[in-house]
């Protein structure tokens, strides 16, 4: 079989499970499973596929049947500037949470240095997309998945910054370490009873650890907000993705604990995704 053949072969089977675009994935795997980038697949139509190469594309089409998400199918996502590895331990980046990075680049010039908190880092691709951009400040990731630490940490090491990050495994709830300037979180915010309304991509394979935001959605911004006071300086900023229904009652408990909302940004659906708050 050649790439051309195969290729066609996987769409039509995508087709056929109703995937949203079974061109662009089948693409996307079958370039992953013979090691090669799209442009290559494209220009090479006519190459024969040797059958350990075929049958790991099929493998691949087969799982996407079943709605697997194509980033934990070839274990990497893009986010903000870099590729990020995943895998079902972690929730998968989205772009909206890229309004966060956009945030704190607006806030803080190129030269400022300070020391960063990520509560529920998962990947990691938050606390490191900042630390990125941003060369002299110093970042601490923490999460209440030990798995999802392991994934963290060896993302850390590919984007080389290591010497400016740590990354722990622990709830905030007995994270006392330190004062910072700036925390960020994108916490689980769905509430309980819209988790089965979410696409099967997300339900069946993402972990529920990072969406479930107990009963009224609220248990866990709660809590972070609740521990974020006691961690952040005076003056602090703090940075929140949100449910798109969650503003106003966010606002309040900000203002329960001691935070000035400075703004509610919207995302890319036009649906209110982060809030910027100080530490009065
Ligand atoms: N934005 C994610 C979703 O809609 C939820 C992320 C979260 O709960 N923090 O699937």
């Amino acid at each position: 079989m050649n790439i051309e053949n195969i290729l066609n072969e996987g769409t039509r089977a995508l087709k056929q499970s109703k995937i949203p675009n079974p061109q662009l994935d089948s693409e996307i795997l079958l370039s992953n499973s013979i090691k090669r980038d799209k442009k290559y697949i494209i220009l090479n139509p006519k190459e024969l596929l040797n059958s350990e190469q075929v049958e790991t594309f099929k493998n691949l089409i087969e799982r996407r049947r079943r709605k697997e998400p194509v980033a934990y199918l070839i274990n990497k996502k893009e986010f903000w500037k870099d590729e990020f590895f995943v895998n079902k331990d972690v929730l998968i980046p989205r772009p909206d949470t890229e309004l966060i990075i956009e945030q704190v680049l607006k806030i803080y010039s190129k030269n400022s240095q300070l020391q960063v908190l990520d509560i529920g880092t998962g990947s990691g691709c938050i606390l490191l997309s900042i630390l990125k951009e941003r060369p002299n400040f110093y970042g601490t990731g923490i999460d209440i998945s030990k798995k999802s630490i392991n994934v963290s940490k060896l993302n850390a090491k590919q984007l080389n910054l290591t010497s400016r990050v740590k990354f722990f495994h622990s709830s905030v709830d007995n994270f006392k370490i330190g004062k910072y300037d700036l925390i960020v979180s994108n916490p689980p915010y769905i509430e309980l009873f819209n988790l089965k309304y979410l696409e099967k991509d997300v339900i069946s394979f993402e972990p529920k650890l990072a969406l479930s935001g107990g009963f009224d959605g609220f248990s866990k911004i709660r809590k972070v907000i609740n521990k974020a006071k006691n961690l952040i300086k005076k003056n602090g900023k703090f940075i929140l993705e949100i449910g798109f229904n969650q503003k106003n009652k966010v606002k309040k408990i900000l203002k329960e604990e001691g935070f000035y909302t400075n703004k509610a940004i919207r995302d890319y659906g036009n649906n209110d995704r982060c809030i910027i708050s100080t530490k009065i």
